[in-house]
């Protein structure tokens, strides 16, 4: 049977997330993880989305429609942020009590990224984000790169380059989902 797959594109409508002059991190988000969904969806898997165009959704309903989904993998897709504008790199979080699962899933998918990008490795990380915590699958969180870092900030806006995060984030799912 097809594993499921849940993607969060972070913030939405009202809350636009970090922001650098007229580039907000609800639409980057919302556009990688539209380019993860296809991936995903050609490689077999059946994918959902906490939400696929700009609305705000709550962080509990978000959790809800992954529960609900019964997936197999929440993946909360985010741009960081810095008040240092030489704040630079990717990094992965998982919930501090995460599964074996979750832990395997976050570095498959930071080293994919890291190959794919040559990024700053920032790691993986343990956070309590709600999200993380609130899912009943395995969940992780990437924070895709830095928006208030002028370089990164124009990349992460590309489609290309967008694909390009989409592609290493599924080949670091495909390893271990399956
Ligand atoms: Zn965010």
């Amino acid at each position: 049977m097809a594993k499921r797959i849940c993607i969060d594109a972070g913030h939405g409508g009202s809350d636009p997330g970090a922001k650098n002059g007229t580039y907000k991190e609800k639409n980057a988000a919302l556009g990688i993880a539209f380019e993860l969904g296809l991936v995903l969806y050609r490689g077999g898997y059946e994918v959902y989305f906490t939400r696929t165009n700009d609305t705000a959704v709550s962080l509990a309903d978000r959790c809800t429609i992954s529960n609900l989904a019964g997936a197999d993998l929440f993946v909360s897709v985010h741009l960081n942020s810095s008040t240092s504008a030489s704040a630079a790199g990717i990094e992965t979080y998982v919930y501090r009590n995460a599964s074996a699962t979750a832990r395997n899933v976050a570095d498959n998918v930071q080293k994919k990224l890291i190959e794919a990008t040559g990024s700053k490795n920032r790691g993986v990380k343990e956070s309590g984000f709600y999200v993380l915590k609130n899912t009943k699958s395995p969940a992780i969180l990437v924070e895709t790169g830095f928006i208030s870092n002028t370089t990164e900030c124009k990349k992460l806006f590309t489609t290309d380059y967008q694909r390009t995060l989409a592609k290493a984030i599924y080949g670091g799912i495909r390893q271990v989902v399956k």
